[in-house]
């Protein structure tokens, strides 16, 4: 830490409760955001409580440090990033205040989505919503003033905002609201009262000239909102304060005005032949007093991509039809909403310009889908289409709606005279217009082009007296066009700011442009893609034609020229067969998904349990980027502070799944906690975990003697002190002797290829070959009962998972070594592998091939299925008896993320309702918190419980009688202080047949809270 860093440390520390983030790796996870700027913070400060933001306020002034407010930095204007100190709102401050009958008081860190799903059973929500709602906070909304889906009929959040209480710049604390202009000769009697004096004169000087350029446009954002926070009677400074970007004040709270929830929904899909024909007849569509809460008009790109994602927009859209406007009313009856979509119908079929008959869709739930067809849609852009991806550079700019026409063909032509394609739609009934250029960020070229294309994109949008910003922030994006925007008007901004902050000390740069701040400077740096291996999906105006336009021009030179070779400065121990790692690292944008509480959505569980930043897939992709590519110091690769941080993984493997870039930060993460190992050896705790099958098979030669020391606190507190493993933690008791020997007894141990039925060769893990052998049997036992032909391999080995998830890979290797001489023998032989735990199948299918070119990964990863998977397969050719026995019980199921990781759907799920009088219930209440071995550890033992607390608070109902899973380490989760016992799907699968009777003891009797069943 440098001198400068390391006294403002010194000086806070004592002084304000919150954390403090000052060493290269915490401040580089707070160097990014959404959008394609990269800053170095002087620090960052993660304030607790709202006077430790009023002390650090008061600090900074007296010692002219510049601060940075940041919630979820998912604002594509970089608006949160600084040279500064950054303030993190995001973490403590979430507290929600009081919820009223039309009302809502919620600090600045709440997440919008956390408060609306409080709202939700009171009948009320707050509107609109931004993008991004699952990560989005208050203190970010109010920032940008923040229009998202349906603003054309809720407005902006402004529109919403009774009061703020806010720190001034000088460290003040104050609560804003409307204020009457004072007195010519009142004296002004805190900083407040001056402020509102000094605006007074800013306002009466201006007044005539504040109704802003961009007035034609129905949204604009863009500045301060002077002209919509004054009047002749005085100004609303919350008003004011919304959408300054922080740069007038920090805000701590805010009093929201709330709406009750819409009585019905009804969304018409309108299609047309070309996305000119749709944006030109927008004001006819939407005058005469229609008024819709949401009108998107999508391009050809997004239809066909929306095709792909959603069966519905599939069941109403043809493939002959190359844009879309789906219109979405909101009305107090069905039989409302219904003649508002048949009023819209009637319009659009006497336009003549429908290239098929439109669809009208009432279902709440359908109508909610489409609503969120934009953001379904943006991951298949950003999936797979390899150097060239669309860039969020023109999101938010806006036009009057009767320029919509004209305007749009102006731009179609834009990206073609740079030789770029592109990607537009459009927020049509506001004039909204977004539009994305496909650039590769990697390529010097394309980031040069950048500003003049951006110059001439704001000219356009200019000289149609639009707007360059409608709904979202200026930040490090726009704040440079504002000028061009305002012309004279620009000087009040920074009157106003002035007036505020006259040491221009919060956030500096962003709205005023003082500093100068330039779109093109300080772009995150992307190291050159090694590989070629993602072909472009999309075509290029090289190859083909662009649908709106058959007179692309050709290609830049850059679009086809050679990638060069990655930069990377370490060598990485996994194999990376499809993408180099610094290519998979450098393919995050920042989009702060991975931040979400979304019920939908698992990823990421470390940053819901953890919150902070440094625990989010984001921070830790670019975080190994920036060291692998030699950007920060190398010599963190493999050091201690880059294992502290790598360790908040726990390896779910759902980032891979549900990030839209699909950025595998799982993998990533494996390979900084290897080069950990490289240096320093394995950890005790780390050796104890990877070895976890040792352990077992040593265990299970004196089952007696290890379950008795298991179970008392003297040897759990030496383990505990030796090796980490909580002593609180509830433990499986052991089995004697391994399934494996008892399969060998059974004579499965050897293939029988000749025996008739489908073959299958169970791989066991350590699980069920040394814990749980009941789940064993009932696999077994149920593939028999469907004529399966099994085989049990003696030689097979735990998968090597743990070994794995603490970068053991040598071990982690032969594991998977000796694992595919046991099974692809096998596999060649026509048998299917299955598994009956989600993370052996894992492994096998997705991990190994990382490990080794041994050919048998491929085959193996290829011919290996979760056996619930494998029992619906069978099913679906009717080779599956149905059960028969009923089993009388309500039971709670919970999906193990390495389930979902293996995007197979909900097979154990859907077994369980073949089961006659079973009663499941899907508990989709996120992660069990335990990571595999990860809960394990005394040192995540809280961490993990905190992680699984709404499966666990559902799992306690009284109308739950047993918990289903099918994960091992899950069901230790789930079963850790409770009385409930929680079984593997297939073991309630063979109750169904009539099969191990004796599991029926479990329940019976409940279980005691500090054992496992
Ligand atoms: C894919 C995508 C699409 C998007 N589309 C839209 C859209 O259509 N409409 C829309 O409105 N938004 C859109 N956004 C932007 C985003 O959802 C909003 O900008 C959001 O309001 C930002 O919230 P945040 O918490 O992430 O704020 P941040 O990004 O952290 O901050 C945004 C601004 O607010 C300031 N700020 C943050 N906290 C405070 C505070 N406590 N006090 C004072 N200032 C503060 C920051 O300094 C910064 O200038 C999109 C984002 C993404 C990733
Ligand atoms: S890791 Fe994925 S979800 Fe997270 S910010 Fe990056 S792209 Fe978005
Ligand atoms: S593997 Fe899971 S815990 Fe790790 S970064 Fe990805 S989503 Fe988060």
């Amino acid at each position: 830490m440098d001198e400068q860093r390391a006294r403002i440390y010194d000086d806070l520390r004592g002084a304000i409760g919150g954390e403090l983030h000052f060493n290269p790796l915490e401040r580089a996870c707070y160097a990014l955001g959404a959008g394609f700027h990269e800053i170095d913070p002087l620090g960052v400060i993660v304030p607790r409580t709202e006077e430790d933001v009023a002390t650090v306020a008061r600090y900074a002034a007296e010692h002219g440090i510049p601060l940075h407010a940041r919630g979820g930095a998912t604002d594509f204007a970089d608006g949160a990033l600084g040279a500064g100190l950054v303030i993190d709102f995001s973490r403590h401050l979430r507290k929600i205040v009081e919820i009223g009958d039309d009302y809502v008081v919620a600090e600045a860190g709440v997440v919008v989505d956390a408060l609306n799903a409080r709202l939700e059973p009171l009948g009320r929500r707050l509107e609109p919503t931004p993008h991004r709602p699952e990560a989005a906070t208050l203190g970010g909304v109010v920032g940008v003033d923040a229009a998202g889906e349906r603003s054309v009929r809720h407005g902006s959040i402004g529109d919403r905002v009774e009061r703020l209480r806010v720190v001034f710049a000088q460290g003040e604390t104050a609560d804003l609201g409307f204020e009457p202009w004072p007195a010519l000769d009142d004296e002004p009697t805190d900083f407040k009262s001056l402020i509102v004096h000094r605006l007074r004169a800013i306002h009466r000087q201006n007044r005539a000239r504040l109704e802003p350029p961009a007035a034609g446009a129905l949204r604009n954002r863009a500045g301060y909102a002077l002209a919509k926070a004054a009047t002749d009677e005085g100004i609303d400074l919350a008003r004011l304060v919304c959408g300054s970007e922080g740069t007038l004040a920090l805000m701590l709270r805010a009093r929201l005005r709330t709406l009750p929830l819409p009585g019905a929904r009804a969304t018409a899909i309108l299609p047309f032949s070309r996305l000119i024909d749709a944006a030109g007849c927008v004001p006819y569509l939407m005058s005469g007093g229609l008024p819709p809460s949401a009108c998107d008009l999508f391009d050809w790109r997004s239809v066909s991509l929306a095709r792909e994602a959603d069966p519905l927009f599939r069941e109403h859209v043809g493939e002959a039809v190359e844009s879309v406007m789906v219109v979405e009313f909101e009305a107090d009856s069905p039989a409302e909403a219904a003649d508002q979509v048949r009023l819209l119908l009637g319009r659009a079929r006497r336009t003549g310009l429908l290239a098929a008959e439109a669809a009208t869709i009432h279902r709440r739930d359908d109508c909610q889908q489409l609503a969120k067809l934009r953001r379904r849609i943006e991951p298949l852009f950003l999936r797979g289409w390899g150097r060239c991806v669309p860039i969020a550079i023109f999101e938010d700019a806006a036009v009057p709606v009767e320029r919509l026409g004209s305007v749009i063909r102006s731009l179609q032509d834009l990206p073609r005279r740079f030789g770029l394609n592109w990607t537009m739609d459009l927020r049509a009934a506001e004039g909204r217009i977004r539009m994305r250029p496909f650039l590769d960020m990697a390529d010097p070229d394309h980031r040069a082009r950048i500003g003049d294309l951006a110059g001439e994109f704001y000219d356009i949008i200019l000289e149609a007296g639009g707007t360059i910003s409608a709904a979202a922030g200026c930040g490090l994006l726009r704040t440079q066009f504002l000028p061009r925007q305002f012309g004279e008007l620009f000087q009040v901004f920074r009157d106003v700011k002035d007036v505020f902050d006259p040491a221009n000390l919060l956030n500096p740069g962003k709205i005023t442009g003082a500093p100068p701040v330039s779109m093109a400077e300080n772009l995150k740096r992307h190291p050159r893609f090694s590989t070629a291996s993602s072909p472009e999906r999309l075509p290029t105006t090289n190859g083909v034609e662009d649908r709106e336009s058959p007179a692309a021009a050709p290609a830049t030179a850059t679009a086809t020229a050679e990638p060069e070779a990655a930069q990377a400065v370490v060598a990485p121990a996994l194999r990376w067969p499809k993408i180099d790692v610094l290519s998979m690292a450098s393919s995050c944008n920042g989009c702060g998904a991975c931040r979400s509480g979304e019920p939908t959505l698992r990823m990421c569980p470390a940053f819901r349990a953890h919150g902070t930043e440094a625990s989010s897939p984001r921070a830790q992709a670019n975080l190994l980027r920036k060291i692998a590519s030699g950007e920060m110091d190398p010599r963190l690769w493999g050091s201690n502070e880059l294992k502290a941080v790598a360790d908040l993984c726990i390896h779910c493997k759902l980032c891979n799944t549900e990030c839209p870039s699909a950025v595998d930060t799982s993998s990533l993460i494996m390979e900084a906690k290897a080069a950990f190992v490289e240096n320093h050896g394995l950890p005790p705790q780390d050796w104890l975990v990877s070895r976890i099958e040792m352990w077992a098979r040593l265990a299970s030669r004196f089952p007696i003697l290890s379950n008795f020391a298991l179970s008392r606190s003297g040897p759990r507190w030496l383990l505990e002190r030796l090796l980490g493993l909580s002593r609180r933690r509830v433990l499986p008791p052991v089995r004697r002797t391994p399934f494996t020997r008892r399969a060998a007894r059974l004579g499965l141990h050897r293939p029988r290829p000749s025996r008739p039925g489908p073959r299958v060769v169970y791989f066991l893990d350590v699980y069920a070959n040394y814990y749980d052998h009941e789940l064993a049997e009932s696999v077994v036992g149920v593939l028999h009962h469907a004529g399966v032909n099994v085989y049990v391999p003696t030689a097979q080995r735990g998968s090597g998972m743990e070994a794995l998830s603490v970068g053991d890979i040598d071990h982690a290797r032969e594991l998977a070594l000796r694992n595919l001489r046991a099974l692809g023998d096998a596999a060649r032989d026509g048998y299917t592998v299955v598994c009956s735990d989600p993370s052996a199948a894992l492994m096998l299918q997705q991990e190994y091939v990382k490990l080794t070119d041994d050919l048998d990964a491929e085959l193996v990863a290829r011919n290996t299925m979760d056996v619930g998977q494998y029992l619906l397969g069978l099913d679906a050719r009717g080779q599956l008896p149905p059960p028969s026995e009923p089993v009388r019980a309500r039971v709670g199921y919970h999906q193990p993320c390495r389930l979902r990781a293996l995007e197979i759907g909900l097979p154990g799920l859907e077994l369980l309702n073949k089961i006659p009088d079973l009663d499941a219930e899907f508990i989709n209440r996120g992660c069990s918190g335990m990571g595999g071995t990860h809960g394990l550890a005394k040192g995540h033992f809280r961490s993990s419980l905190r992680a699984g607390r709404e499966l666990r608070k559902r799992l306690k109902g009284d109308d739950i009688e047993i918990g289903a899973t099918e994960c091992g380490a899950c069901r230790i989760q789930m079963e850790q202080g409770l009385t409930k016992r929680t079984l593997h799907p297939i073991k309630l699968l063979s109750l169904g047949y009539g099969l191990n009777p004796s599991l029926r003891r479990h329940f019976k009797d409940p279980k005691p809270r500090n054992a496992m069943s």
